[in-house]
């Protein structure tokens, strides 16, 4: 987000924002405080009623807390106004382009109008000296005309460079837009766009995929026992886990909080439970260490749900299917996994 204050006012909405988190034990980070500098600022007023709301309901707010509103509201911020920034650029360089393309134009047609004059003059040329000067006359217009050209040319060659960097910039941004930031995985939107996209495929060509919901076991209480940033590293620890035990095309996603997804093309029930079994295995064996302090911390565990696309469900259904076997794992004792039930299963466990 971009403040235009000045400097006493953003000292006192800074002073405001760090004494704030002091008091209520926030830690010192720079997504905390930009959530309370918006906040003091009064700069985002969305933000600032949602927080207002929340203080309202739990007295104050954690860092969890703080950088669920930075997700919800300020990096999504970030992004527009990189996209903003990106347009204005291509607009202006799409400016200077069609600027120099009319200089161009005019160029060649007034050195077309030089030489629609030279053939009037030869035709009225009497003497060998008189010929002599209407050539010298051509020669300086055109080398005239090579250098202006060679000026557009470098002029066009560093709009051409610029326009190449925008492009990257633009694809950095998309990309981040997908990402998510603790863990590097694809994030929500991401994760959304891209089954739909695969279950729209399967509807038409007959394939078949396995979606896996996964959830790390008792987090609350690792993370109220070690502290947030012991908690993040072990998010970070499951995505590195996920992201090793898949492959191909296999896409892993951050679900949201610590809960992650798995979309496994062309894979029935019965590998994807396989799948599953492994990184829930491969997560269990590691033995997490706090990096900091080199401490180790014990093991982590993870539940899952495994539930098979079904042709003409829709992507609702089969997260809800597959969160509720997630439920059986939970409701089984944790670290395990189980399988949903068939839609049609499923529907008559309803209407009972
Ligand atoms: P269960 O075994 O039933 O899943 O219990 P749980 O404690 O894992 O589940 P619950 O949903 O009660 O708690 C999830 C916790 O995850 C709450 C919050 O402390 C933590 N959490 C969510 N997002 C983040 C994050 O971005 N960073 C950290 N460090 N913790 C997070
Ligand atoms: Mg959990
Ligand atoms: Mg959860």
């Amino acid at each position: 987000m971009q403040y235009d204050h000045d400097l006493d006012l953003a000292k006192n909405v800074a002073g405001e924002a760090i004494a704030r988190m002091q008091k209520d034990g926030i830690a010192p980070e720079p997504m905390h405080f930009e959530v309370w500098y918006a906040y003091y600022s009064n700069a985002h007023l969305e933000l600032k009623k949602a927080m207002d709301t929340l203080i309202k309901t739990k007295g104050k707010l954690t860092s969890m807390d703080c950088r669920g509103f930075y997700e919800q509201f300020l990096s999504e911020k970030k992004q527009q106004e990189a996209y903003t920034r990106a347009s204005d650029q291509i607009h202006a360089t799409l400016h200077d382009v069609s600027g120099l393309m009319s200089n161009v134009k005019q160029a060649t047609s007034e050195y077309s109008d030089t030489l629609e004059g030279v053939t009037q003059k030869i035709s009225k040329v009497k003497t060998p000296e008189e010929m002599a000067g209407v050539l010298k006359s051509v020669v300086e217009d055109t080398n005239r005309m090579m250098e202006n050209n060679k000026k557009l040319e470098a002029q066009l060659d560093r709009s051409a460079i610029a326009m190449e960097e925008l492009k990257r910039d633009l694809e950095r941004v998309r990309r981040e837009a997908m990402t998510d930031g603790l863990t590097s995985l694809s994030n929500r939107k991401s994760f959304d766009e891209q089954i739909a996209n695969i279950s729209k495929e399967c509807n038409a060509t007959g394939r078949i995929f396995t979606l896996l919901m996964l959830d790390i076991d008792h987090f609350k209480s690792f993370n109220d026992h070690f502290g947030h940033q012991v908690g993040d590293q072990v998010l970070r620890l499951v995505a590195r886990t996920l992201t090793d035990g898949i492959k191909g095309k296999d896409m892993a996603a951050r679900y949201g909080g610590e809960e992650f997804v798995i979309i496994l093309p062309e894979t029935n029930l019965d590998h994807g439970i396989m799948v599953a079994e492994s990184l829930r295995k491969a997560l269990a064996n590691k033995e997490v260490i706090n990096r900091a302090s080199g401490e180790l911390l014990g093991r982590i565990t993870m539940s899952v749900g495994v539930a098979q696309y079904y042709p003409d469900e829709s992507v609702e259904e089969l997260i809800e299917r597959a969160d509720a076997a997630l439920y059986t794992a939970k409701h089984n004792g944790r670290n395990q996994v189980a399988a949903a039930p068939t839609p049609h299963e499923r529907h008559l466990s309803q209407t009972k």
